[in-house]
């Protein structure tokens, strides 16, 4: 696993997970700058060639999953529906989730040339949006779980995600018991307890049939790199109150 940076003239970062085949995926993580600044994304994912442009949906940390194929026209220009993922089967069609320390997770099954973007927070996590995305690109478009290619992205971890112990619970009833623990799901020092949310939404993809070499995680952690992310956690502790968001972005060239 290696994470690449592109800076040709600004101080824009991106992720490219090497998960997906480049010659039919354009995908990154966003950090700090461009954030979603929705000009430089759609640059950077070549959306000219696409009428529609970016697709991002309003989330509300709930677990449903959109179909970019069933959204109205209205839908997808003015008024994006709340939802915390969006998957498609359509090639040109650009899709996005931010986030500031929860988990943006990007899907992409080749066989059936089906994309996904995903936002997942505890909440989420703990309803499983990943789950019931790998779950709606099975029963609507055929994908099977082990064609899916995921890349879990930036996201506060166990070094920094003080949770309590009602959120722990819920977190690891979301995820399958029976996995090698190679990488912990959480810490418990004295009282406190400290999940790892892109571990419980690795866990939570290969219970529904992942492959776990299919997976891609990035090793950052938002809150411990204020250089070059946001995070809600650390920028409203130090005051902020809008703390800013990077993303996740996708899209597949027919
Ligand atoms: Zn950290």
């Amino acid at each position: 696993m290696r994470e690449t940076k592109n800076s040709k003239k600004s101080k824009n970062f991106f992720i490219r997970p090497e998960i997906f085949p480049a010659e039919k995926i354009r995908a990154f993580f966003t950090g700090r700058t461009p954030g979603i600044d929705r000009e430089a994304v759609s640059r950077e994912l070549d959306t000219s060639f696409s009428e529609k442009g970016l697709f991002m949906p309003v989330q509300k940390h709930t677990a449903r999953v959109l179909v970019y194929e069933e959204l109205t026209e209205d839908e997808i220009f003015k008024n994006p529906p709340e939802a915390d993922a969006v998957i498609t089967a359509r090639p040109n069609t650009a899709l996005g989730i931010m986030v500031a320390d929860c988990v943006p997770v990007l899907l992409y099954d080749e066989k059936k040339g089906v994309t996904g973007a995903v936002h997942a927070g505890w909440r989420g996590t703990a309803q499983g949006i990943l789950r019931n995305t790998i779950q709606k690109m099975a029963s609507v478009f055929g994908s099977r779980p082990a064609d899916i290619r995921i890349a879990i992205g930036p996201a506060i971890r166990k070094c920094c995600y003080e949770v309590d112990m009602g959120v722990l619970r819920q977190i690891e009833a979301s995820v399958a018991a029976s996995q090698p623990d190679n990488v912990p799901l959480y810490l418990v020092k004295g009282p406190k307890a400290y999940i790892d949310l892109p571990e419980a939404n690795r866990r939570q993809a290969v219970a529904c049939g992942a492959k776990p070499e299919n997976i891609w995680v990035s090793e950052k952690c938002t809150s411990c790199d204020p250089g070059h992310f946001n995070s809600y956690r650390r920028e409203s502790r130090l005051g902020a109150k809008a703390p800013g968001r990077q993303g996740g972005f996708i899209i597949r060239i027919s």
